[in-house]
């Protein structure tokens, strides 16, 4: 391990030991938007009850996995240095006349890290705790990921610093809108192709596509994980979900585990989080505990995932969903017994001082980021297979580039084709890394990020880039 990796564990340790989140921050409604004035307020998390997490940043995750990849490569320093660091970074105001009648200036990032591959691709995350940093780590994150499931893409992320939870239906399509006007000329289906991630969906997406549309023409290809109505793809709200199971069924033997028989944990009722669970459930699987922002249930008996997606839908959170179920801290979350822990939320949540009283069999990570090194040398230490974020959530870019696709043939897939293809692609990628990493005799993430640096470093010495 380098020295600056080294360094950075260090740096966690100090800082990973108790409640990092929530801090001070301004509440209510319209949160962090100063009238007219750039956003500088804390970050908040959006509920009091969530659990601790480590205060080392999603980018100092990647940049430590990075660097042990980048020694173990043996990339000469200078051109490291080149694959670190974004080609482009762009910071925008928002600005947005909300309800109160008010103007309020959010920040907007889009940070494209690397196109050695292809167009940039990524999401937009709309939540009050987006910075640069955050994007910054996403977009890098995004360039190996789209490397492991050999997509030919480059890696890029956006994000919003807003609480979209705060806000009317119309005022999130205002800030989509002043956002889009804000980034549009670094966009485009052959530039940069966007996608839903935390606090954005498939509405959010087609408010893009149709600011994009008004300055361009009707460009469907222009962002991806867009409704039905508008040239989405079938298949494409539950492919993430769908992709951690895939390569949970794949994992399962490793660890001597039936995957149709499991108990799961999910961490995150979102969009990823409620998917994965519902297809664990349609597998055989059993759901003992869940969480969302807003709390945490438990039941050794079942949650049934179908009734809590149902419910959420409905506008409930897991907090009030009428089961049998008890609730449970945040933090006993992720004591809970289990086959299974599917973090699906956000990034950081599972780190040193958490991490020892996991009691699971194995992790696939939904969320972007969820285990801090230090936290990941823990788990392995205590046995429990990790399956990494750049592989295990894959499965939304790898249908994001299924409609971008359809979208410039104009053609449509049936469902069923779709999550064939996305089936193959995810057992492929899942077969390259596990490969790797038992004749690395490592674990998988070092694996996966090997193998994506690789290609990225293929594709940018044979354009002549690096
Ligand atoms: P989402 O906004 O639909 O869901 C996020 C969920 O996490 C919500 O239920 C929210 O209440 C919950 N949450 C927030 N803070 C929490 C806390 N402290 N404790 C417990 N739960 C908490 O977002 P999503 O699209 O499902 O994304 C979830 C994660 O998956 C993110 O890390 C995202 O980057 C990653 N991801 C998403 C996609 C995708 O296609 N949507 C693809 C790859 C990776």
């Amino acid at each position: 391990m380098s020295e600056e990796a080294t360094e950075k564990r260090a740096r966690e340790d100090e800082s990973a030991d108790g409640p990092a989140v929530p801090q001070e921050g301004e509440s209510g409604p319209h949160a962090g938007a100063g009238h007219g004035e750039p956003d500088k307020s804390a970050k908040k998390t959006e509920d009091s009850a969530a659990p601790s997490r480590a205060e080392v940043s999603n980018y100092e995750i990647v940049e430590h996995w990075f660097d042990v990849a980048a020694d173990r490569l043996e990339l000469p320093d200078d051109v490291a240095a080149v694959l670190r660091s974004s080609y482009r970074e762009v910071q925008v105001q928002v600005p947005v006349r909300l309800g109160d009648g008010k103007l309020h200036v959010f920040s907007g990032y889009r940070v494209q890290h690397n196109g050695a591959r292809g167009p940039y691709k990524g999401g937009i995350r709309f939540h009050p705790e987006v910075d640069l940093d955050e994007v910054r780590a996403l977009a890098e994150l995004m360039t190996w990921k789209t490397a492991i499931v050999n997509l030919p893409y480059g890696g890029a992320k956006g994000g919003v610093n807003v609480d979209p939870s705060k806000l009317e239906a119309r005022e999130v399509q205002a800030v989509a809108r002043s956002f889009m006007d804000k980034i549009e000329k670094v966009l485009g289906p052959t530039r940069d192709i966007p996608a839903p991630d935390v606090g954005t969906n498939a509405q959010v997406m087609a408010w893009l596509m149709d600011e994009y549309g008004k300055l361009h023409g009707h460009t469907p290809a222009c962002v991806t994980g867009k409704p039905i109505a508008l040239e989405g793809s079938y298949g494409r709200e539950a492919a993430t979900g769908r992709g951690v199971v895939q390569v949970f069924r794949e994992a399962a033997p490793q660890v001597e585990l039936d995957p149709a028989g499991a108990r799961f944990v999910v961490q995150g009722f979102g969009n990823v989080g409620s998917w994965a669970a519902r297809l664990m459930q349609e597998l055989g699987g059993t759901m003992v505990g869940a969480a969302d922002a807003s709390g945490a249930i438990a039941s050794g008996n079942g949650i049934d995932a179908e009734k809590l997606a149902e419910h959420m839908r409905d506008g409930g959170s897991v907090g009030d969903f009428d089961g049998s179920a008890e609730e449970i801290e945040p933090d006993e979350l992720l004591a809970l017994e289990c086959d299974v822990f599917i973090p699906a939320a956000l990034g950081g949540m599972i780190h040193k001082a958490n991490a020892g009283r996991m009691r699971c069999r194995m992790i696939v990570e939904g969320a972007n980021s969820p285990t801090t090194p230090a936290a990941d040398e823990i788990l392995n230490d205590k046995g429990v297979l990790i399956v990494p974020d750049v592989l295990a959530n894959a499965g939304g870019v790898v249908v994001s580039y299924f409609e971008w696709v359809q979208n410039l043939q104009h053609f449509r897939w049936d469902e069923e084709q779709v999550n064939e293809r996305l089936g193959e692609i995810m057992r492929r990628a899942f077969g390259e890394v596990a490969n790797r990493a038992q004749e690395n005799g490592t674990p998988m993430r070092p694996a996966a990020y090997e193998l994506g640096i690789e290609r990225v470093v293929e594709a940018a010495s044979t354009r002549g880039y690096i």
